[in-house]
């Protein structure tokens, strides 16, 4: 709905903010082009709105309204690119709040990855020392050696499959 300021610099023709209004003797004030097109199609030209014959051919630009107009229009611009602004901005904070758990979850993700490698690592690492321990010295009886390979290979299948479960999640 248009405000009064709006509508008071509204062009009686074509019911838009005046472009370049002039102001006829009558004191009416309409679009320049509007008032031409008006004139044109007409075979008296007066004022379209009060019909008064125009003292003149060609009326003088009513400035005080263009500039009121003027500054209208810029007003208007303005609190529209503010308002996109506005909502912009508040789908930007609402993106931002979507993105947060999901940011956390995958930090923590990293983290346990890591953690998976480095046991992994871990794990791998002892059974070459074993390995390498047990190929050297031949201390220990077989049957411990193979027990604890046993055991080595089990917890690490558990904890690769640990992972697996842990991944497709
Ligand atoms: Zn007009
Ligand atoms: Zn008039």
């Amino acid at each position: 709905m248009a405000s009064r300021s709006e509508k008071d610099l509204c062009c009686p023709v074509c019911h838009d903010v005046f472009t370049d209004p002039v102001l006829l003797s009558c004191s009416h004030s309409f679009c320049r082009d509007c008032l031409k097109t008006w004139w044109r199609q007409h075979p008296t030209p007066g004022c379209p709105v009060c019909k008064r014959r125009s003292s003149r051919e060609d009326p003088p630009s009513n400035l005080a309204l263009k500039n009121l107009c003027e500054s209208f229009q810029l007003q208007r611009s303005q609190r529209s690119s503010e308002s996109l602004n506005e909502a912009a901005q508040e789908h930007r904070d609402e993106l931002q709040e979507t993105l947060k758990p999901l940011k956390e979850k995958l930090k923590v993700s990293e983290q346990v990855k890591v953690e998976f490698d480095q046991t992994a690592e871990h794990i791998k690492s002892y059974c070459y020392s074993f390995k390498e321990m047990f190929v050297a010295k031949l201390r220990l009886p077989m049957k411990l050696l193979k027990l604890l390979t046993t055991v080595l290979k089990l917890i690490s299948q558990l904890f690769l499959n640990a992972k697996k479960i842990y991944w497709t999640d």
